[in-house]
């Protein structure tokens, strides 16, 4: 066999970072579900508890199985660590509380996670942080920056209306203004996308979603270039927010990890067939899917990211009303938040997951009450497209 330079994503996600065999050369790394770890002597724990020796001291600052997830996630994102955190919104929540301080202002694109707009928009201003949104997808200037901005944040594919924005240029700018930037890239995953590689300066991550992939443990997830940096997020804000991990969910995530790859060609192929049928269908006005040609971003989505990820959402013609009927009727599909599980799961983001965005706003942002999203999930491409088709005919 020909000897490769550098191995492939499906080999890493599966080996990567792996340097000696398993306690009774077992094939799987074990779960480490233990709380604290003991030590020789005092003076061995004086040496781990000054930073002088690194040894496991309490599952709240660090543990085995913990550490193999985040350095997996770190190589699989390009990073040059990771801290992992019990869920999503406890890595998006620390990350934004470690960057900002009290006058301090950031500047988000128009459309992100409904939870994450809530943190931004209602906790940060009671300790004096701003928040400024943008269409970041649209033409993005110096204009929109001042010496206030310390963080931009963004999601590309963002959610729901999977936007697409310039990461290369939102990079250049940010480290032209010395201004961080922090990208959600829960959508996309490592397998399609490496924003660090890009230009930003942090990734986030539900890992609950495709990372997990199986729809049975919540996780997050922080991956960065500055060690520095992510030592301080560990030991000054999740180890004093408490959002830790638990061992078990680490271990599931690893194993979701496995297969990343495999379900993301998958979710793809899934979703591309979805948004065709949905793309020339009478009763669908919109679809927002990146890997469509006639979507605004496909051009940035092909040069940017790997492939275009299983998530779409679209905007029914006859309104609220019927966006709300189809969403009722589908029967395969699941009616449920979170995404990036096996099973196709549909939501209405203006009743769900965006309900904290103004109803009289929900255009500026981007959102509107006719719009369904689909997780498109791994079953049998036909059946997926056959569950919308008799939810639309009963319309
Ligand atoms: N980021 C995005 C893009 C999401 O869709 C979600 C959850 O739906 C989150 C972050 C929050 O993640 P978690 O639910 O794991 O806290």
């Amino acid at each position: 066999m020909r000897k490769k330079q550098s191995i492939g994503f499906d080999t890493m996600a599966i080996h990567g970072v792996e340097e000696e065999k398993h306690p009774d050369f077992a094939l799987n790394a074990p779960i480490f579900m233990s709380s604290t770890f003991q030590f020789n002597s005092l003076e061995e724990a004086e040496e781990v508890f000054s930073f002088a020796r690194d040894q496991y001291v309490y599952t709240r600052g660090n543990n085995p199985t913990l550490r193999l997830l985040e350095k997996r996630l770190a190589l699989l994102e390009g990073g040059v660590g990771t801290v992992v955190f019990s869920t999503g919104m406890g890595a998006i929540s620390s990350v934004l509380l470690s960057l900002l301080k009290p006058g301090d202002e950031v500047l988000a694109h128009r459309t992100v996670y409904g939870c994450s707009y809530d943190f931004l928009t209602k906790f940060l201003p009671q300790y004096k942080v701003g928040c400024r949104f943008a269409n970041l997808a649209g033409e993005v200037g110096e204009n929109l920056l001042d010496e206030k901005v310390k963080v931009i944040y963004l999601e590309t594919p963002a959610n729901p209306n999977l936007e697409i924005i310039d990461l290369h240029r939102i990079s250049q700018l940010a480290r032209r203004r010395g201004i961080k930037l922090v990208v959600d890239n829960t959508f996309a995953t490592p397998y399609f996308q490496n924003p660090l590689k890009l230009g930003a300066h942090v990734v986030v991550h539900s890992a609950t979603k495709y990372l997990c992939g199986h729809g049975d443990a919540l996780g997050g997830a922080v991956i960065a270039l500055d060690q520095e940096y992510l030592h301080r997020l560990k030991f000054e804000y999740l180890s004093k927010l408490g959002g830790v991990l638990s061992p078990f969910n680490a271990w599931l995530i690893l194993r979701g990890l496995k297969t990343l790859g495999l379900r993301m060609r998958q979710h793809q192929a899934n979703a591309l067939s979805v948004a065709r049928y949905l793309q020339s269908h009478p009763r669908i006005a919109r679809v927002n899917y990146p890997g469509l040609p006639g979507f605004p971003g496909h051009e940035l989505a092909k040069k940017q990211m790997r492939g275009f990820g299983g998530m779409l959402s679209f905007e029914v013609k006859d309104g609220a009303t019927a966006a709300r009927r189809l969403v009722d009727n589908l029967q395969l599909a699941k009616l449920a938040v979170s995404l990036g599980d096996a099973e196709t799961l549909v939501e209405h983001p203006a009743s769900m997951t965006h309900r904290a965005y103004p109803r009289e706003k929900l255009r500026e942002f981007g959102l509107s009450e006719s719009m369904v999203r689909l997780s498109v999930g791994l079953e049998d491409e036909e059946d997926i497209v056959a569950d919308l088709e008799q939810a639309l005919d009963r319309l």
